[in-house]
């Protein structure tokens, strides 16, 4: 898979243009800086937390003289200590099964995801269930139980319209029957009736808990990174919906809009799990800061 962000200039090209890689020093300035902060808003980084970097960045150095390659190195030096406390695979705990519910908008990418880590996990030696819970969409079911075959993961599905609630039970009790390591839940991604949303999301950890009053283990949020800004916005509505415990960020291969992982791990300081870097069952990574970092700045 390649590195996230790769395919764009990162920051400092956009700042100084690709072929100033080895521009010659120049005073750190107010300008300089001006357009430093510019830089990482339009990537996606937020006002606060772009403020917050170019204030840190600009301790010890301003007014003197910096190279680009000396930039380079304080911005990503900067990125990854923001990144590096976020950067946590997903926990396993000795409960079994496990349950995972995984939460997000329609088209973030939970079908592929789930499919994703179902492969990892199996690889891992673990017995895997999948639930298809969002039984109002035909296709997103369909392309679930493609990803199962796919993963060699069986997909428990419920007939379309019926309720998620009372399939997550049911795949919770088989999954329980036959000593299944984890059982990961597919659910809806409708925003547009929050309050629905809501309540189905409930229903369903309400009647989960009925089984195994422990569950959910893990709440996973799926989030597409090329939505910059609008991610924050739905973790912001999410972490009300849900008890999120943790992120996947998708979409990072070819996107130039990485910068919003950082506003995300500023914020929030939700773990990033992993991340998505294309859509092939293999294309999900260990989230590394120093990677990330190196890839964003450039
Ligand atoms: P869902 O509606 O949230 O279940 O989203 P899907 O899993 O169906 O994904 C929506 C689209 O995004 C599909 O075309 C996927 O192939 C694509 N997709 C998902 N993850 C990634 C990723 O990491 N990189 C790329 N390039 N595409 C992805």
């Amino acid at each position: 898979a390649a590195a996230p962000a790769a395919a764009k200039p990162g920051l400092l090209g956009r700042l100084f243009g690709r072929a100033a890689v080895d521009e010659p020093r120049r005073v750190l300035d107010d300008a300089m800086l001006e357009s430093l902060e510019e830089v990482l808003i339009q990537a996606d980084m937020g006002v606060e937390t772009a403020t917050r970097v170019t204030a840190n960045i600009a301790e010890g150095r301003y007014g003197r003289k910096i190279s680009t390659r000396e930039l380079r190195q304080a911005l990503a030096d900067e990125v990854t200590r923001i990144m590096t406390p976020v950067a946590r695979p997903m926990p396993l705990y000795p409960k079994r099964p496990q349950v995972v519910l995984v939460v997000g908008v329609n088209g973030s990418g939970k079908t592929t995801t789930i499919g994703k880590l179902a492969s990892q996990f199996k690889a891992a030696g673990k017995s895997v269930v999948i639930a298809a819970g969002d039984t109002f969409r035909a296709a997103a079911v369909d392309q679930l139980k493609i990803w199962g075959t796919r993963a060699g993961v069986p997909v428990l599905t419920a007939p379309e319209g019926s309720d998620p609630a009372s399939l997550a039970f049911d795949a919770l009790t088989r999954a329980q029957a036959e000593g299944a390591d984890l059982l990961m839940i597919d659910t809806a991604g409708r925003l547009q009736n929050r309050a629905d949303l809501m309540e189905e999301l409930a229903k369903i950890v309400r009647v989960i808990r009925k089984v195994d009053p422990t569950a959910p283990h893990n709440t996973l949020l799926v989030l597409d990174a090329t939505t910059g800004q609008n991610a924050v916005t739905q973790v912001d509505i999410f972490r009300k919906i849900a008890d999120v415990t943790g992120l996947v960020m998708t979409k990072l291969d070819g996107t130039a809009k990485g910068g919003v992982l950082v506003a995300l791990a500023d914020r929030f300081g939700l773990p990033i799990h992993a991340i998505g870097l294309g859509e092939q069952i293999d294309d999900l990574s260990p989230f590394d800061p120093e990677d990330f970092a190196r890839a964003l700045v450039g």
